[in-house]
């Protein structure tokens, strides 16, 4: 058993292409081996989203405030409310983030694959993004 007390992990910035916009991350758990789950708590800002990524074994966000939204690749832009659940599947195209006006967080729980847990695109254009 293992008990990461609040405060132990530091939350960082969302880095710069891979997130438009004021993101915070705070790493929930980390896998350690054999172990491959991974949580992270993200919050975004009005207006701030990822860029488009996959995730080789998937991942799910469970939304946790605000009023946010998230789009898949051909997929109309979907608004997301606390208590929503999204699931993508591997090398599913895809972005999630923040209204327009409101701020949205959510856990987010991936896999890890040979060291990493997800690969990142272009940014969403804003004309995308307003859907
Ligand atoms: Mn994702």
């Amino acid at each position: 058993m293992q008990i990461t007390r609040a405060g132990q992990m530091p939350s960082r910035p969302g880095p710069e292409p891979w997130f438009t916009g004021q993101v915070r991350l705070d790493p929930l758990f980390n896998p350690a081996q054999p172990e491959r789950v991974q949580g992270v708590l993200v919050t975004f800002a009005p207006g701030a989203r990822t860029a488009w990524h996959t995730h080789p074994l998937g991942q799910t966000i469970l939304i946790t405030q605000g009023l946010g939204r998230c789009q898949r690749e051909g997929g109309p832009v979907e608004e997301l409310r606390p208590g929503d659940v999204v699931t993508f599947d591997p090398g599913e195209r895809h972005w999630h983030g923040a209204g327009p006006q409101t701020g949205m967080s959510h856990i987010a729980v991936h896999e890890v694959q040979d060291g990493r847990s997800v690969d990142w695109m272009e940014p969403v254009a804003e004309t995308d993004y307003l859907g």
